[in-house]
């Protein structure tokens, strides 16, 4: 009986969505046993995100919910101002705390990103998590990569410039974690209040893991297999001058 990893994803609309989103469908294309719940940040489902759901190929949950509107990310904002896609990931958390059973479904869960970049490798190193497995996330923190310290196949700190005293100094898309740890803490959850750069050591802390659980995988942290990409905004300064002299929108 293989164990499925549930990859809980956020996603928000934006000219950028639909190329992130097919460039890392293509990737869990390759993914056996693998069910994404992607989670629009908006007040409803988008017919864009419904349409390449259903021509994904993949197995999906659709779901969504908006940002409450005082926690928005404005465009001009930085983007490390508000915590982005909690709401989202809760409610992933939710759809699998209602809808999987401890007893039937053995598998691992993995926030995801709409932007990163994942090498299918990563998939098979996290699918036999007994608690929380890690690995290290390249272009991230200003460092080439970010990691956690393993001596002795043990995880006892964190190769991490920026704010290496939190609990767990990683960056979401560096750790998976076993559905039965999720089902055994059910009052486990993000939280818009977390101060900034803490969510993982939030999540974490609340699901009961100590820094001795983690199970180093990656050839013991030493192998790159996720990237924390980001798209360039594309500037769209002409639209408005093309819309107006062509009379049609660009969808
Ligand atoms: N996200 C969201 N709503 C927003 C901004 C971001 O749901 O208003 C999602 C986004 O699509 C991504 C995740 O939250 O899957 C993390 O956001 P982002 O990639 O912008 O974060 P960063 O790369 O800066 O860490
Ligand atoms: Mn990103």
């Amino acid at each position: 009986h293989f164990s499925t990893i549930y990859a809980i994803t956020p996603t928000h609309t934006r000219p950028e969505q639909k190329a992130d989103l097919t460039r890392l469908s293509y990737a869990l294309r390759f993914v056996r046993n693998f069910h994404w719940i992607l989670i629009e940040d908006s007040e409803e489902k988008t017919e864009l995100v419904m349409k390449f759901l259903s021509k994904s190929h993949l197995n999906y949950t659709h779901l969504s919910i908006p940002t409450p509107e005082e926690y928005k990310m404005k465009s001009r904002d930085p983007n490390w101002l508000k915590p982005r896609g909690v709401l989202q990931r809760n409610l992933g958390l939710n759809w699998i705390r209602q809808n999987l059973k401890p007893d039937e479904h053995r598998g691992v869960v993995y926030f995801m990103d709409d932007d990163n970049t994942y090498d299918i490798e990563i998939f098979e190193e996290m699918r036999n998590t007994k608690k929380v497995s890690v690995w290290p996330v390249a272009l991230v923190g200003d460092l080439r990569y970010e990691s956690p310290v393993v001596v002795r196949g043990k995880v006892n700190g964190w190769f991490t410039f920026w704010k290496p005293e939190r609990p767990f100094a990683m960056d979401m898309a560096g750790f998976a974690v076993n559905l039965d740890v999720i089902f055994s803490n059910p009052d486990a959850w993000f939280s818009l209040q977390v101060q900034r750069g803490y969510q993982e050591s939030s999540i974490l802390t609340s699901l009961g893991v100590k820094m001795q659980d983690l199970e180093p995988k990656a050839q013991n942290c030493t192998k790159i297999l996720v990237w924390h990409t980001r798209t360039e905004k594309t500037k769209l300064k002409n639209e408005e001058l093309m819309r107006r002299s062509y009379g049609r929108g660009s969808n």
